[in-house]
């Protein structure tokens, strides 16, 4: 690494993680570069390539071999989107941190938006999507969906309609980056945490080039990260569920006593019970599947495992 650079400490850190990019990252390098350099202050880039398989990797290394404000995290295989944003973090080195998608569909201008923000005093600055082109009535209706039922059940008030796309304080992106948990849900994280938080509006675009790398199998691994870091109801709904049997029950016995006693042929046979048993027992097995839920991720924590293994990186500070 040029001396040059490590004499130099950005101001501004513009994360952006990368899976299977090869058609935006070029344009997106450009993008941001060409918005960054109207502050005339320092910056870099920390790309996180997150396992790509279509040449993206390369295409990364070629940027920063040319350009030092580019910093490449290459990691080993492919650990996901919250992970390779956490790594971005991780070797960030700004004041101020923005995490950006790759594909465009996050303006870089909007970039300006969240520093001014910024400047004003607050934290956290998470941008809030008021349109969205170029996605599918399905990916729409999940997501809504998905936003506001994580609003609900969690405890932490995430704000609605809100990706990752953001600007983070150093102070914050501090106290994240020491909250090491395997299952992350970085929105929470931010939101839980604390500090002057504020929205800005802003409209999100059509994708560059390619598709998406969020199938709904990983929306859904998603929202159940969410759920499960930041809300016990799942847990909950064990003894909501019993209460509600006990209470039909405590209900039907009279009801069922008084019957038979005025000698009626209703409820004969093996039918109620069968129902009664079937019902209970998938009752049980619900709340057994949600306590395993929660016991594997206890599992997954006590093993201690590092979050990401890197292949290529720059040196942390
Ligand atoms: N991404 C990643 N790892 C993954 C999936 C996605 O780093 O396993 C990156 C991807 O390259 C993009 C960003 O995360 O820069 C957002 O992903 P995508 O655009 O596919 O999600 P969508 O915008 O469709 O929700
Ligand atoms: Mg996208």
């Amino acid at each position: 690494m040029p001396a040059k650079e490590k004499l130099i400490t950005p101001k501004y850190s513009v994360v952006a993680p990368i899976y299977n990019e090869i058609g935006c990252v070029r344009e997106f390098y450009e993008q941001v570069t060409k918005l960054m350099e109207t502050l005339r202050e320092p910056w870099e880039i920390i790309m996180v390539d997150d396992g790509s398989t279509d040449g993206s990797t390369d295409v990364i290394r070629e940027i920063a071999q040319m350009d030092a404000r580019v910093r490449p995290v290459i990691f080993a295989r492919n650990f996901g989107h919250q992970i390779a944003v956490t790594a971005g973090l991780d070797y960030a080195r700004g004041d101020a941190v923005i995490i950006i998608d790759a594909d465009l569909q996050d303006p870089p201008a909007v970039m300006l938006d969240l520093i001014a923000k910024w400047k004003e005093g607050f934290e956290v600055v998470y941008a809030v999507r008021r349109k969205r082109e170029g996605e599918g009535w399905f990916k729409l209706f999940t997501a809504s969906l998905f936003y506001r039922l994580i609003y609900r059940i969690t405890d932490v008030k995430i704000p609605l309609d809100t990706g990752d796309f953001r600007l983070i304080d150093r102070k914050v992106v501090d106290v994240i980056g020491q909250m090491r948990e395997k299952h992350r849900f970085l929105r929470g994280m931010a939101a839980w945490v604390g500090y002057r938080q504020v929205g800005v509006d802003y409209d999100r675009k059509e994708r560059f080039a390619g598709k998406t790398k969020y199938p709904f199998s990983k929306m859904a691994k998603l929202a159940l990260n969410a759920i499960t870091s930041f809300s016990y109801f799942p847990l909950q709904l064990a003894t909501y569920l019993g209460f509600i049997c006990a209470g039909i029950s405590i209900i039907a016995i009279p009801i069922v006593a008084a019957l038979r006693l005025s000698n009626q042929a209703a409820l004969l046979g093996q039918a109620t019970t069968l129902i009664a048993v079937l019902f209970l027992g998938g009752v049980q097995l619900i709340t057994l599947g949600i306590l395993g839920e929660y016991i594997g991720r206890i599992y997954d924590e006590s093993k201690g495992r590092p979050l990401y293994i890197v292949s290529e990186a720059p040196d942390k500070k």
